[in-house]
């Protein structure tokens, strides 16, 4: 028989999965990533969600889910009445907990973050790791029009905030770790 024959659970699983990626797809349509180069916006939760699948053993579906809706309450007009209507009470908690209150000034919201980061749960955890890897590689392999000093306090900050987050030794640290020190060498710095 074909390995790659997906059986019934997995088509479960993948039909679940993409109706995620459908809704963010859609909440996204009018957003680009920054960049010089347009990109539409959900390449990136795409990216943070591929990042999950290749760097954690037993990612759960509501992890895979609330990585691939991250970033629609903080930046689409989407309700957290939604995404629990559509995918439970355990994807809107996590994607929650990944949403920046955007009444506070940026300085704010970038320090709790740091702050934050030690009492996020574990898939909140995983996906936030993931978010900044992604982030890093954009700044580190696409022309976003940033300067090296901005480059740097991203990365920076972002390393201080995966600090936080209590995953220690997983695969998932280690991938952060190592584009952060990528990240060092390409911009002859070490922070
Ligand atoms: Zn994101």
């Amino acid at each position: 028989m074909d390995k790659n024959i997906i059986n019934i659970h997995d088509r479960k699983i993948l039909t679940e999965l993409f109706e995620a990626i459908d809704f963010a797809a859609f909440k996204h349509r009018y957003q680009k990533r920054k960049g010089i180069k347009p990109v539409p916006y959900i390449n990136h939760p795409i990216s943070v969600t591929k990042h999950l699948i290749d760097n954690l053993e037993n990612p759960s579906l509501e992890l895979l889910q609330a990585a691939i809706l991250h970033d629609t309450l903080e930046d689409t007009k989407t309700t957290s009445e939604e995404i629990d209507q559509k995918f439970g009470s355990k994807v809107t908690s996590i994607v929650f907990e990944l949403t920046d209150n955007m009444t506070l000034p940026y300085h704010v919201r970038k320090k709790l973050q740091i702050e934050n980061a030690s009492r996020i749960s574990y898939e909140g955890g995983c996906i936030k790791i993931a978010d900044k890897y992604c982030n890093i590689y954009d700044i580190l392999n696409t022309k976003l029009g940033w300067t090296r000093k901005r480059k740097i306090r991203y990365i920076v900050w972002a390393a201080e905030v995966v600090e936080q987050i209590p995953l220690r030794d997983t695969k998932l640290e280690q991938s952060f770790i190592k584009i952060v020190n990528e990240a060092k060498v390409l911009l002859k710095t070490d922070f």
